[in-house]
């Protein structure tokens, strides 16, 4: 591993500035600060310096410069990541993308637009709003398109859009000696050599840097339905997840969220569902009638699985109302019970496995005996995030919250899943990654050692 750099020598500061401008490089300390921690349990780790590019050149004179004095570079979105993602552990620089946030090009009759690894992806939905188009990836905190290529990020949409990996065609990336590379092509198809695109989308920084991106784009849907489904058992809930994607149902979103979490939601007064295992399901559609089809028929498979009330919204305000709800449960939860704090474990497994891999998740958490535990997820994926509690001044009980979290990973991976269905492998996973991985681990480290010989980018990571 590369040496840790606590502080950066006067010649690489004069560099930098003279390459970017004073303002755009700091060592102030607030900005070394903040710049060291994501929304992770995991130790903060300070830069010697955070600099803020403004193109494509200034990344790749930074880079070039790093990679000849052996400076770790660590890239920085948004800094929502939950895995410890991007804590620069080896100091050196910090490259955040806050300059670097425009959409470039819409390409409307594609479904395509360029942009910047800084936008956010809300921000950018609620300009391209006015071309009838949206980006479906939809991780709940407002992260960065580079944060969100780069951990291959996921969220409620995933059932019918996909998950980030599936909606870029192209990437501007500058490699570790600087060099700028464009990979993909803005066709729907190609069969044209390796598929670099998709090596670099999950790669946390550690291959190489973006710093452009055409993302597939959506029309805006015509038709929403909104139905939550209420059953007696978790077991119900998550067998009836199967029976709705093995019908060939086409859910956009399909959440599961146990007895525990409706609770907690409950507490908040804004809203009021039964108190047993739910499932939150949305449909799009450009006709009216097709949603009244798909939405009879899931109800039909949902109550074949001991569905007891299944309610059903239709419209925009309805399923604005449901996601609502969903996206605040992390933040219902903490303010509900100061104190303590939470792993939030990403694991996922074939949604055949899921009604194992939950009663697996719940006889963890449980085991705990704290307030708090719940499970939320992503059912139609096959994916699940327990909320791990555990008390934050107890070294103890921090240790018991990651024993129970590695023995749900192992589950998980005994089920044919994986250790993260979407947060990426930052830090919390490393532990995983031979296990998941096998000597395709070694093939990922090969391909490290040929982009990144120094190992100057996101030291610490993925190995
Ligand atoms: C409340 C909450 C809910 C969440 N829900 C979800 C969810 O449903 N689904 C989900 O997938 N995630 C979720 N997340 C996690 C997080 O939002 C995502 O992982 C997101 O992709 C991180 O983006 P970011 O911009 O914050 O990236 P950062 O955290 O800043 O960085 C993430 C990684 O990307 C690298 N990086 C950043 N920019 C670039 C670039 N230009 N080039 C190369 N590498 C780069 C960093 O080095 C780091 O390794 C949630 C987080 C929170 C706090």
């Amino acid at each position: 591993m590369i040496t840790p750099v606590q502080t950066l020598s006067d010649d690489a500061l004069q560099f930098l500035k003279q390459t970017l401008g004073d303002e755009l490089v700091t060592t102030n300390f607030s900005e070394r600060e903040y710049h060291a921690r994501d929304q992770s349990f995991h130790h903060a780790h300070m830069p010697a310096a955070v600099v803020f590019p403004e193109n494509a050149q200034h990344v790749s004179a930074i880079l070039k410069y790093a990679n000849e004095h052996l400076i770790p570079i660590t890239a920085w979105g948004a800094g929502t990541s939950i895995e410890g993602n991007p804590i620069p552990v080896a100091g050196g620089i910090v490259m955040d993308f806050l300059r670097m946030d425009k959409i470039l090009r819409v390409y409307a009759d594609d479904f395509q637009v360029d942009v910047q690894p800084g936008i956010k992806y809300k921000d950018m939905n609620a300009k391209l709003a006015s071309d009838g188009l949206f980006f479906a990836p939809d991780p709940g905190a407002n992260a960065s398109i580079g944060g969100m290529i780069a951990n291959n990020a996921a969220g409620t949409r995933t059932p019918g859009y996909g998950a980030t990996r599936d909606n870029v065609f192209r990437l501007q990336v500058v490699l570790a000696n600087g060099e700028i590379i464009h990979t993909g092509t803005r066709s729907k198809k190609t069969s044209s050599g390796y598929d670099l695109v998709h090596l670099f989308i999950g790669s946390e920084g550690t291959l190489g840097i973006v710093t452009e991106a055409t993302l597939k784009l959506h029309p805006i849907p015509e038709h929403f339905s909104a139905a939550v489904a209420s059953f007696e058992t978790v077991a119900g809930a998550t067998r009836a997840v199967s029976a709705v994607v093995g019908a060939g149902l086409k859910p956009v979103a399909l959440e599961f969220v146990d007895v525990a979490t409706v609770r907690e939601l409950n507490t908040t007064n804004e809203f009021h569902l039964r108190e047993n295992p739910t499932l939150l399901i949305e449909f799009h559609s450009a006709t009216p009638h097709a949603l009244e089809h798909e939405l009879a028929l899931a109800q039909e498979l949902c109550n074949d699985n001991g569905c007891i009330f299944f309610e059903v919204g239709v419209g925009r305000v309805e399923r604005d109302r449901l996601w609502k709800m969903r996206h605040s449960t992390y933040e219902v939860l903490v303010r509900n019970h100061p104190g303590i704090s939470f792993l939030i474990c990403d694991v996922a497994a074939p949604v055949s496995k899921y009604p194992e891999l939950v009663a697996a998740c719940e006889r963890e958490i449980n085991a705990l005996n704290l307030p708090g535990a719940s499970i939320v997820g992503h059912a139609a994926d096959g994916n699940a995030h327990p909320l791990v509690p555990y008390l934050p001044d107890d070294k103890a009980s921090h240790a018991r919250a990651l024993q129970a979290l590695g023995n749900m990973v192992r589950v998980a991976l005994s089920l044919g899943g994986t250790a993260t269905g979407e947060h990426g492998v930052g830090l919390g996973k490393i532990p995983f990654m031979r296990e998941e991985h096998g000597a395709s681990l070694d093939v990922m480290r090969a391909i490290k050692r040929t982009l990144d010989p120094n190992g100057i980018l996101n030291p610490g990571k993925m190995f």
